[in-house]
């Protein structure tokens, strides 16, 4: 069934866990995710980023469609999100399309500008009934196949996540301690007291960027100090990728594609365990 983030949010603060979101840039990753959200019987969150489309991978208008086709029959709780939009058109065209949930992503322009856009985003987003996540400090690079390993990154400052929240109204705010988008390039240290402290300022869910590469017992942690929604994503590829070079027959391109989707289903499945406590 199809969720807003919103309600999706409130599954999770109920039992104290983490939703896992995870990209869907083409028919064989939605249902990987789909799938291993149902076998669990778990909500997810499923993301088009505005990046795939500067990648040449999907289309918003084209893989939207399919991604609501397959929330809307999924047998457990599913939010279509569009994940780090830059520009409000592309925030509009996602809206325009049914995503029950909008990522807008001021995070390299300045506070000010940043709020005064999210405010727009989130004026937009209610006339759907869609939810909006914002970004406030940076967790470097977005493009994960070049990881800054998180140089660019700017740990989140929780009076500021304080403010920008009450000037907002947004529904979840994507916070900077530690992780860092794509493969880590040395162990992540993740600050697991900043989540605490931004945790007891704000009253919507913290939500981590950069999951892959995390250790299960940091996960477990960060969710402990208040992580309610993990984007997770270069793992699940990588599996994929891992899982059609071990194939010995390479000579249909259908059924690599069919074994990159049982193993990103596994991958999903491990991690929405951690995720979930079970
Ligand atoms: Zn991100």
């Amino acid at each position: 069934m199809l969720l807003n983030l919103k309600s999706i949010m409130e599954l999770a603060e109920e039992k104290n866990i983490a939703i896992g979101t995870f990209n869907g840039p083409n028919f064989e990753s939605i249902k990987a995710v789909i799938n291993a959200a149902e076998e669990l019987d778990q909500p997810v969150v499923l993301t088009h980023a505005q990046l795939h489309e500067d990648w040449g991978l999907c289309r918003i208008d084209e893989i939207g469609p399919i991604m609501l086709f397959m929330a809307k029959k999924a047998s457990v709780p599913v939010c279509v999100h569009l994940d780090h939009g830059t520009d409000l058109d592309y925030v509009k065209k996602g809206l325009d399309i049914g995503f029950t949930s909008v990522m807008y992503d001021g995070s390299e322009l300045s506070l000010e500008q940043n709020v005064e856009n999210t405010k727009k985003v989130v004026e937009m987003a209610a006339r759907t009934g869609a939810s909006v996540e914002a970004e406030v400090g940076s967790m470097g690079a977005r493009d994960m196949g070049k990881g800054d390993g998180g140089e660019g990154s700017i740990y989140t400052d929780p009076d500021v996540a304080k403010w920008f929240v009450e000037q907002t109204g947004v529904d979840a705010l994507a916070c900077a301690f530690g992780s860092v988008h794509g493969l880590y390039m040395k162990e992540p240290k993740l600050d697991f007291d900043l989540i605490r402290r931004i945790k007891a300022k704000i009253d919507v869910p913290i939500v981590m960027h950069g999951g892959s590469g995390v250790s299960d017992e940091d996960y477990r942690n960060v969710i402990k100090a208040g992580v309610r929604k993990i984007n997770y994503y270069t793992y699940m590829g990588k599996a994929g990728a891992n899982a059609v070079s071990e194939m010995k027959d390479k000579t249909y391109f259908h059924d690599m594609a069919h074994t990159a989707e049982l193993a990103m289903k596994e991958n999903v499945k491990r991690i929405i365990k951690v995720f979930s406590n079970l």
